[in-house]
Order: structure tokens, then sequence, then C-alpha cells
């Protein structure tokens, strides 16, 4: 070295500049190493000769459909379109002689996703043409070994008219889709590449990170830099012989070891496929194909590279869409390279779903994993889901998993979450062992700036010195790149860098352990501080999605009842399991949430249109089975009624029965003239028949007047409830406790039409300062519509705005202290959001939010910023305020957003984000919501019963009554199975089994966070019982006692712990 030149160290930015210009396209790529990296390309013809087919409109022929088609010439700058059309390119290629005995590539850059398939019809690699930068990998290798008198050779292109983020507008990412996108052909070029000049474009990238990262303190960083300026100084872009020279001086950086002591990564790639988003399901179906034909590719060419891939669901459309490719992920599942990973059906959103459809996930995930790979994840892997449910540690050990993978709170806008390694801890005691990759991001891309970064975010590096690393592009970018296994390749082992080894998420977490020092742990839910708008956003798929569950679980328990006495019944399982997977599939992780753009919820309303008219029909096929031999085909001539509980407890409620019509009825509701009937204590899984000629006059009827002040006062033999001119709750008495529920000058029931304008992510995110601009809304007028004596109820309208209104029908029956609002709202907005508020006379730290199976307390109060952070939450049924002794809940049919700021709850109704669909949740939208007073707080209440009530209404038929109360018991009189002994055990679920339809699944929860000794009888023919896990496993026998005296059936009891989640298999004598 020339001293007098050597002086890198005092210009160290400069040095570093240059190295960064010899390893960039642009300006010097004539003479850097740019100028080195193909050794010969030819492009058009004779070479390449490029014919082209578009698919008629939007549609995704088959390539059996396309290749038959009639081609014609084009050539490069041909440009392909609108967004989401196919077009097909017939390309035939003749090999140049020269380069013969060299491996020769083919560079086919469509500036959208493509698909390379063989002329025979074999799909072999996916294409990502050049829009999305980054992500660039348009080449195909077409021989390892060119020889010198091959004939030509056909391809098909399929081209996709979309980039990995689907089609979107100017702007932004998440902008509604530009329609009119059209795409050009960049290249379609044969290369021969050279080999050593991209192994000197690999080193040079990881030593300039590796300056660029290490701190100034490190020799490592001053050895780096200098052996790249090294590098620079040697290289000669028309001497192949510099090149190699260049190469020995990077090897002796690399060969310099770094110790056992050093971070140890296990690197893992992947290639994330949001299963829909800024494009549809059926764009996902070829964004799979494409993305792991491209990785069998590499695992053939690198054969200690792994890659990950989740979801169940897009492993079934694989083998049903591309059986051959899915035969090649087999294949590569046996050595270990292809891991199925993850357990669920699909990547789901953790909110909204509820207890059973997260079991489900589970279920159908594991189901099928272990069908078709013969293995279970036992990694539940959810990178980019919005915040994790407390009852997930219990759920995902019930499912046969132990360890948990996700980054997305590294997102979090508020509150940075302290663990990167640690056992979470779920509401009911059940831990987890999770890791948050400390790259934060599972679309690593394997530089050493990353993981000398991640390194540092390593937050419990002194228990645990390892980390996971997910890499690759997802979303159609393919999985990771060549030159990213490249680079984690030369990383293995080099002093100064973390080591680095491609492996199994299974050896990353069962390594740390067996071997950490103690790991911290995280007790309750995952919050998420961001994509709070996810809780209301797309508000009619998150109706449909609770329509659907309920609708669910009623034709399970109803088609178990029907098989158990009609001979013949089939339990409709393959059905039952069809539609489960579309209520699974629309539960991912941007579907529910209302993240999509809009073409996605066409497609999901037809989704849910074929679960409900399916579902429906299969309810009415087990109700025809269990009571064809009483009940009448319309309720013209019925003179009785017969109600069907599905639920676990008796209920008396008053029905509408819609077109009834007899001397008996004592009401008609005026709003849609159904016939009001009282149901009196219909039994449990059971049934009851009413007798319509008996008018049930003992109970102490409803009444509604208008007092002198204006305001309309609703009253039974519980409560009065006082409405102002506004439509306001102005007053609520609880007659039996003698208190009044709303403070003074404070009222409930207020509507506000709040901005919603967040800082980015349109219809992900609620922000906080949209809190503190709002308008109330008052209404214009209070009509009183029913004047009982079963129901009484008030019609409020409320105008929103010059185009949006809003009508609600307020009423209280009875028999309940329960009043209900039902509300139809007419909704064109922008960037505005609907609250209700309530404010109560009760006074509680903490309010009550229901999750999945369980129950979640949070803050009532912003002391802390992870209490501020939480200003909205998600809740299911129900939220509830209590204080010593008394409390009032708030139900819901479909609502997901709340929140409870001192004595004040509310409920977000409605969002009107435009991206990244501009038509967000505009039109009409009829949802309901109950105010539930009572006594006790509410672990002494029946909140969570009177929820599950408010969803699932009683089923009805119309019946001759003679004949069916004398039919009754044989029809279910008596339960089909009654809990007793624990009125905080809810029953919910009862199925057959996978494994059997003759036998039994009954699935319940403990409610209210204690412990219960349930008995659970069933009058079903039992011959054992076991306690099973979420996978219908055995866990432990259970004792079959004789019913209890003055019932029919079989017992067993079961000890519960506060929150678990109990699944029984009855076996049934045959
Ligand atoms: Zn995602």
């Amino acid at each position: 070295m020339d001293p007098n030149t050597s002086y890198l160290q005092k210009h160290p930015n400069v040095t570093s500049s240059r190295v960064s210009n010899f390893l960039n396209k642009g300006q010097w790529e004539e003479t850097n190493i740019h100028a080195s990296l193909y050794d010969s390309r030819v492009s058009g013809e004779p070479h390449v000769k490029m014919e082209w087919w578009p698919a008629p409109g939007l549609e995704r022929p088959t390539f059996a459909h396309a290749a038959k088609q009639e081609f014609s010439p084009i050539s490069t700058g041909h440009t392909f379109g609108p967004g989401w059309a196919t077009h097909w390119v017939r390309a035939t290629i003749k090999i140049p002689k020269e380069f013969e005995g060299k491996q020769v590539r083919f560079l086919f850059d469509p500036e959208c996703e493509a698909m390379v398939w063989s002329a025979e019809g074999e799909a072999l690699q996916g294409i990502t043409g050049a829009s999305d930068s980054g992500c660039h990998h348009v080449d195909f290798i077409l021989t390892n070994k060119a020889k010198a008198d091959e004939g030509a050779r056909i391809l098909y292109l399929e081209i996709a008219c979309n980039g990995l983020f689907g089609n979107p507008g100017p702007h932004s990412l998440i902008a509604p889709p530009n329609k009119d996108r059209r795409f050009s052909l960049r290249e379609a070029d044969l290369v021969v590449l050279n080999e050593a000049a991209w192994a000197m474009l690999h080193d040079m990238g990881i030593l300039l990170d590796a300056y660029k990262t290490l701190p100034a303190s490190s020799p490592r960083a001053w050895q780096a830099l200098s052996t790249a300026n090294d590098m620079v100084n040697v290289y000669e872009p028309n001497d192949k012989a510099s090149i190699n020279r260049a190469l020995e001086i990077s090897k002796k950086f690399f060969a310099s070891r770094g110790g056992e002591a050093n971070h140890q990564v296990y690197a893992i790639g992947n290639c994330h496929i949001d299963t829909a988003w800024l494009w549809p399901y059926d764009e996902t179906k070829r964004k799979v194909a494409r993305s792991w034909s491209t990785q069998l590719d590499y695992m053939d060419r690198y054969p200690e590279y792994k890659f990950a891939a989740s979801q169940a669901q897009q492993f079934e459309w694989l083998q049903t869409l591309y059986p051959a490719l899915f035969k090649r992920v087999q294949e590569k599942a046996k050595t270990g390279q292809f891991i199925p990973i993850g357990g669920t059906w699909i990547e789901m959103d953790c909110n909204i779903p509820s207890g059973e459809s997260l079991a489900r996930q589970f279920l159908l995930g594991q189901k099928y994993f272990e069908k078709h790979f013969n293995q279970r994840s036992k990694v539940f892997w959810l990178p980019d889901t919005f915040g994790y449910s407390s009852q997930l540690p219990q759920i995902v050990r019930l499912s046969g998993a132990e360890y948990f993978f996700t980054q997305k709170l590294s997102w979090n806008n508020i509150n940075k979450f302290p663990h990167t390694t640690f056992r979470w801890i779920g509401l009911d005691g059940s831990h987890i062992l999770t890791h948050m990759a400390p790259a934060e991001t599972y679309t690593a891309n394997a530089t050493a700036s990353q993981l000398i970064s991640s390194v540092a975010r390593h937050k419990d590096i002194s228990y645990t010195n390892e980390s996971l690393y997910l890499y690759g592009n997802g979303d159609g970018g393919g999985g990771p790149l060549e030159d990213m296994i490249e680079r984690l390749d030369r990383m293995k082992d080099v002093d100064g860098l973390p080591r680095v080894k491609h492996a199994h998420p299974n050896e990353f977490y069962e390594h740390v352990d067996k071997t950490n020092k103690g790991l911290v742990t995280w007790k309750g839910e995952l919050y998420f501080e961001l994509h709070r708008g996810t809780y209301t956003s797309q508000a009619k798929t998150k109706k449909f999605n609770r329509q659907s569950e309920f609708l669910l679980r009623d034709v399970e328990m109803l088609s178990v009842m029907a098989k158990s006495i009609a001979h013949g019944f089939a339990y409709p399982s393959k059905e039952i399991e069809r539609l489960w997977k579309l209520v699974c599939l629309n539960q991912f992780h941007d579907v529910i949430p209302g993240t999509s753009i809009e073409i996605v919820y066409e497609d999901t309303d037809a989704i849910y249109a074929d679960v409900v008219q399916s579902a429906t029909a299969m309810k009415q096929d087990a109700l025809i089975a269990l009571f064809n031999h009483v009940s009448l085909n319309s309720v013209d001539e019925a003179t009785g009624m017969l109600f069907v509980n599905t639920t676990a407890w008796p209920r008396t409620e008053v029905v509408a029965v819609p077109g009834l019509d007899h001397a008996g009825i004592q009401q008609v509701r005026k709003q849609d003239n159904a016939a009001l009937v009282i149901a009196t204590s219909v039994p449990e899984l059971g049934v009851s028949v009413v007798d319509l000629t008996d008018t049930g006059a003992e109970s102490i009827p409803v009444t509604v007047f208008k007092d002198t002040n204006g305001d309309v006062v609703l009253e039974n033999l519980y409560v009065t409830a006082r409405i102002g001119k506004h439509g306001q709750l102005v007053s609520l008495w609880d007659k039996r406790d003698e208190r009044e529920l709303i403070p003074d000058n404070k009222r409930a029931n207020v509507f506000y039409l709040h901005d919603d304008i967040p800082l980015f992510w349109d219809a992900w995110d609620i922000e906080i300062y949209n809190l503190e601009k709002k308008a109330e809304l008052p209404a214009t007028k209070v009509v009183i519509v029913d004047e009982g004596p079963l129901v009484a109820s008030v019609c409020i309208e409320i105008p929103i705005s010059e185009q949006s209104k809003l009508r609600q029908w307020v009423s209280l029956s009875a028999i309940s202290p329960r009043l209900d609002f039902a509300c139809d709202v007419d909704w064109h907005e922008s960037r505005k959001c609907l609250k209700v508020s309530f404010t109560w006379d009760i006074y509680n730290d903490m309010a009550t939010y229901e999750t999945q199976y369980g129950v979640i307390q949070r803050p009532t109060h912003r002391n802390t910023t992870w209490d501020m952070a939480k200003f909205e939450v998600c809740a299911h049924k129900f939220v509830d305020l209590s204080e010593y002794g008394y409390g009032v809940a708030l139900l819901n049919d479909c609502k997901y957003g709340y929140s409870t700021l001192g004595n004040t709850m509310s409920m977000t109704l409605l969002r009107s984000p435009k991206a990244p669909d501009a038509n967000c949740d505009m039109g009409n939208h009829t949802f309901r919501y109950a105010i539930y007073p009572h006594k006790g707080a509410f672990g002494e209440s029946d909140v969570v019963q009177e929820a599950y009530q408010f969803n699932i209404p009683l089923v009805q038929l119309p019946v001759d009554y003679e004949i069916a109360a004398n039919a009754a018991d044989s029809a279910g009189a008596t339960p089909y199975f009654s809990l007793a002994g624990a009125p905080n055990v809810v029953l919910d679920t009862v199925k057959a089994a996978e494994d059997n339809p003759n036998d039994v699944i009954v699935r319940m929860y403990e409610a209210y966070g204690g412990h219960a000794r349930a008995t659970l009888t069933t009058k079903l023919n039992v011959s054992a019982a076991q306690k099973t896990n979420i996978l219908e496993e055995k866990m432990d026998n259970l004792k079959i006692s004789p019913a209890a005296k003055g019932s029919k059936g079989k017992s067993v009891s079961i000890n519960i712990k506060p929150f678990e989640i109990v699944t029984v298999k009855f076996i049934i004598k045959s």
C-alpha cells in the first residue's frame, strides 16, 4: 500500500460513497460492477419470438384454455392492461450457439406479475416485474448447460395486470385501485451471467453495510470499508481476471470467524401473502402458485435453504388448482425444506372472530396440515395481525401448538412493546413461548445492516442470545430472492456479524425453551396500539360474520339433536365444514378488519350469501327432521307456536312472529306487523309449545306516555325510562333497587358525529385527536309507536347531515329490564365517524369487555400512556360497567369498537374511510343494541347469558297446539343437554365429532372468572365421555353417572378453572 494514498480513515464518508456508487445502477453503471454482471445477452428474433393473446374482460382462464387460442406477434414495448386483466404470451426461444455449455437465463419483465409455464402446461416459476422496486425478480433459468444442437423451446407467460400490491391509484399504496393501469414489456432477453461479478456484488454489499452499521469503535467496521475500497481499486470493467483478484481480497475478511458467543440468527424464508387485500382472493390463488414455485426452484439450488408458508387455505387452493405444484411442495415438505406452518386455516384477525371461530381456525388448519403433510404446526404464526386476544395462549395450547410468532406490535404508535422473547400468559394462566422478531419485519431483505441492527433491538438478550429472522418479499414479491440467500450464506459465521443459519422455526423455539436463563412474562392481551378503526370499518362484513357464527352454531346443535332422534337423518359434516371454511376465510387479517379494496367485499358478500342461504337450509332440514310431525307449513292455521331454545339456560321472552294472525294475539308490532307472543320458560336446548288461545294475561303490561315536559316515559315492572325531546335517555330508574342510573344533567343514547381523519391508514385507524372534534346529533322527532301490553316502543329520527339520517326504535317489553334499540341508518359521509354514548351513575376504575370465550378488564382512566393508548378497544357481545352491587351492560348484535372513559361508555357505529375502498360503508345499515341494568356486579350477573339471547333468537315453528303439546316431549321438552351447579359456565357449542359423526362434542367455558364444578347432563345414549382438546383428542376420561333424580340421561361432573375452555366428547352407543 502506498503510504501517500492510504488515508481512508480520514475521509470515510467519501470512501463509503465511492463503494456505494460502485454497487449501484445509474450514473456509473458503465464503469462499475454492473458493467460486468452479464457475459452475453441477446434479444428479439431469431432468439426470442413472442406472440400474444389477451383474455377477454377480466377473466383468468386456465392454461389449457389459453394455449388453444390464436396468438398474434408482439415485441418489447407492447403494453398489457387494464388493471386485473390477464394476458398470455407465447415465447419461442432459440439459444444462440455461442452460449453452449453455459447456464442461460431468460429475463422477462412485463412490469407486473407473471407465471412461467412449460409448453406442456406445468407452472414453473413466478415473475415480479419492475414496477415495484426491491422485489424485482424477472429471470428464469432455461438451462444450466446449453447444448450446441438445442432446438427451439416454447414457454407460455401468464401475465397478471397487477403489481405485488395490486393496482393502487396515484399518490399512495392504499389509494383505491386504478382500473386503467397499463404495463409495458420492458425486456425479453437471453443472458449468460458472470458469476464472479455477482459474487463480488454480494460480498461488497455486506462489506458496505457492515461498515455503515457497526459502531465506529469496531475494528471490523474499518476492515470492511478498506476491504471494499481495495476491491474497487483492483477492478477493471474489461478484465475478468480483475474480479477474481477482488474476490481474493474479500475472502480474507469473510474467513475471520466470530465464535460461539456471537448472537445466533435463525433465518427462515417466507413470502407473507395476504389472502386478499389490495387484490381479490382469485389473484391470491395465482400469487401463491407464482411465489411458491419460485421457492421450489431455490430449494433445488440451495440444499440448506428453508422456507415456511402458512395458511392451510392457500395450500388447499394450490392443491385444487395446481396439483402438480402441490405434489412438489409435499415432496419438499418431506425433506424439511418447505415448512407448512401456523396451524390455522388462514392468518386470521384476532379481534373480531368469536371464541369458536378461533377454535375452528385451528381445527381446520391443523387437520389439513396433518392430513396432507403428516405434521402439525407447533408454532402459531401470525406476523401481521392487528392485536392478540388474551384467550389465545389457551386456544393455542388446546390446538396442539406451544409457540407463537408475531412482530406487528413493533408498529405501536404510542408505546414501545418492551419484550422480544417472553412467556405470554393468557386469561386462564396458560402460557406460550412468544417471539417478536427484533428485525421488526416479516419481509426482511437479508442485508448485513438489518441483521446487525436487529441484534441491537433485541430486548431480552440477557436471557436468550438468539432471534428469528423472517426474510423474503411478500404479497407476490415471490419470497426470498437469490441475492438474499447468497448474502445469508456468506454470513454464517463472520467476526463482527451475528451468526446466521437456515433453520426450521421449531429449532429456534426448542433451543430457546431449553437454554434460556429465565424469560420475562407478559400477562393478558397483546393490545395493538394502531388500526383501532378495524373494529368498525366494513360494518356489513362484521355483521355477516356474527350472523354466520351464530347460524352455524344453531345448525350444528340442531343437527346433533335431529340425528339423535330422527332415523335416517345424516349429520351434514361435509357441508358444515365447507361453510366453516368460508367463514374462516373471510376472517383473514385484511378482510374482516375492513382494510381491503372494494372488489374483495363483493366477493365476501357473495360468500356470506352462500353461507347464510346454505346454513339456513340446513337448519330447516334439521328442524323438519325434529318437528315434521307437528309443524305446519304456514302460520295461517297455527293454533300454537313451538319455540326451540338453542341456548343452555331456560328463557322467557316476548317473541315477534311475522305473518301470524290469531284471535288470541294480544299485540301486533306496528313497525312490521309481527304478532307478539310470550314464550315462557322454554327449557335449555329444548322446546316448549305456546297455546295461542291462552292470552297469557297474567303479565303486568308495559306502558308508555308523553308527560307534561314532552318526555316520553316507558315503564314496566322493572324500570322507568324517560326519553327527552332530543331522543336521548334522560333518566333510567331501576324500580327494584330504587336507583337512578343516569347522573344529574347527564344523558345516555347520545349520538355524535366525529371527524375521522387518521394519519395515513384510512380504513385502519381511528386516531385519538378525532375525539376532540365532534358534533352532537339531536333528534328532530320522537313518536310513540307501540303502546303495550307486551311491548312499548318509540321511534326517533335523527338527521346526521344533509345526506345521512338515522331512525331508531327504542322498545321495552313487559317482562325484562332490558331496553332495546333498533337502528336504521342511511349513511353517506366522508371521513366521519358515528358514535353513541351512555353516561352512568356507576364508578369503577375498570370496565369489562367481552372477548373470545371470556372477558377482559380495561381501565376507565388514562393515567399512563399504556392506559391512554386504549382509547378505542374491541369487545364482542357486550361491555359492562359495574360497581359494588350493581352494573349496566351495553349489548350489541354486530358492533366491536368501544371505549369507557370515567363513567361514559361509547360505542363506535359507523366509519366512512375512502381508502382502500372508496365506497366503504356507504348506504343502508341496520343494527341493534340494548341496555341491560343488573343487580350485582358483573361477576354476579347474568350479562353473558343475556348477550347470547340478544344474538340468538328462539327458533319458532307454527303448530297445531293440541298435537304439538302432546308430542312435545318426544320433540325435546326434555333438554338434550343441560348444565347444572355452575351459573358461571356457558355451554357454547354442540357439534358432531370430526372423526365419527355419531359422537358428540360439547364445548363450554367459564365466563365470569371463577372456579366451578359443573354437571353436564345429556339425554343422548352415551357410553363414554372424555375431556378433549380443540382437536378433539382425549385429555382425560370422564366418569359417567346416572342423571340426578327427576331427569333422564347421563351426567358427567367437571371441575372448571376461571376462563377455562372445556371440550367434552360423548361416545354414543350405536
Ligand atoms: Zn398481512
